[in-house]
């Protein structure tokens, strides 16, 4: 059985080659892409190509540039069997992230991929990490069920779930890790999907619905020794702020003293959301271990589990999209809504 696969270009370094003639970098034609690399026309797979209007460099990303990818995806879901989007990486966890939120009821594969290399370059990552890509996206079992019906990321031999994603590198070809879920997908000589791992649909008949409404009234604040009472407090009070991403300490840990609890207690007292992410890279809150982690949930900072800084961020833009009450979003915190944390 053939699939057919739509692949988005949004932007990025993947999207370019070299001119023969000036050296220079120029952009690269996806709709020729057969002709590009032929060898594409041994999958078992029909390729149709979509280029964003305009492409950008993922560091001008805005979530309006994920409703615009998210609808278009929506516009096409039952034309194709899988989607692979093709992003800059410096932002692609962020956007792969909100996009999973974006979907419920997906039953599609939603690849992210991208590269550090122009993939007209001799010696870029990003033919493998495009023509890998493409065949997990048209992936699928016996009865026609797709292998990886989730919004994934695939880099460098790994397939990753997106929404546990962060880009560690700005050198190294595998530029992205899932600190805390073990990889969807290891590739080698053989593509090993490691089914127990992959979220699967809990219907196939359910249509797909799209969120699309996301709230910028959200920031972080990153902790550091020497943070001030006047900064805190001073970012506490914009305007319209209704959430705030806590980056604390090893297992979510943060001063005790009132200087600092006070004014983040005032905060949830007048209906402001705190979700508590730690700094490191590899493990997650518990609040209950320390003294230093246990005020904050006394005074009601939410617990982020081990979540990247890119899927808290999305999530509470999304939740606060959806017209939530402030308890109802709290409720929501606590759950995994895409398999974005782990208790
Ligand atoms: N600045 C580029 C981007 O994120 C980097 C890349 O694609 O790797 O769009």
């Amino acid at each position: 059985m053939r699939s057919s696969i739509l692949i988005i270009y949004t932007g990025g370094t993947i999207g370019m080659k070299t001119d023969p003639d000036t050296g220079t970098l120029i952009p690269f034609d996806f709709s020729a892409i057969y002709e590009e690399f032929p060898s594409l026309k041994r999958l078992k797979v029909d390729l149709e190509v979509r280029t964003m209007n305009p492409v950008i460099d993922s560091s001008n990303v805005q979530p309006h540039n994920w409703v615009t990818l998210a609808e278009l995806i929506r516009e096409n879901y039952d034309r194709y069997d899988g989607f692979v989007v093709l992003h800059g990486t410096d932002t692609m966890s962020y956007t792969a992230s909100a996009l999973s939120f974006m979907f419920e009821n997906l039953t599609k594969p939603v690849v992210f991929t991208g590269s550090q290399i122009p993939i007209g370059v001799l010696r870029t990552d990003g033919r493998e990490n495009l023509i890998t890509a493409i065949e997990i996206a048209g992936a699928h079992d016996a009865e026609g069920h797709p292998l990886v019906p989730e919004v994934s990321l695939y880099f460098q031999n790994h397939l990753y779930r997106a929404n546990r994603t962060t880009k560690r590198s700005a050198e190294a070809l595998s530029a992205f890790y899932s600190y805390n879920y073990p990889p969807l997908a290891d590739v080698g000589v053989n593509i090993t999907y490691h089914h127990h791992l992959i979220r699967q649909p809990e219907r196939y008949d359910e249509p797909l619905r799209v969120a699309t409404r996301f709230s910028d009234e959200v920031c972080i604040i990153k902790l550091f020794p020497g943070l001030t009472e006047q900064t805190l407090r001073s970012i506490l009070s914009i305007e319209g702020l209704k959430a705030v991403v806590l980056e604390t300490y090893g297992a979510g840990n943060a001063p005790t003293a009132e200087w600092f609890i006070r004014p983040l207690e005032e905060a949830i007292a007048r209906g402001m959301i705190v979700l508590n992410i730690t700094q490191c890279k590899g493990g997650g809150v518990a609040m209950d271990l320390y003294e230093t982690g246990l005020r904050l949930q006394q005074i009601g900072v939410s617990s982020g589990y081990d979540m990247t800084i890119e899927a808290a961020v999305t999530k509470l833009m999304y939740l606060l999209g959806a017209n939530l009450s402030t308890a109802q979003i709290k409720e929501q915190l606590k759950v995994p809504l895409r398999g974005e944390f782990t208790r």
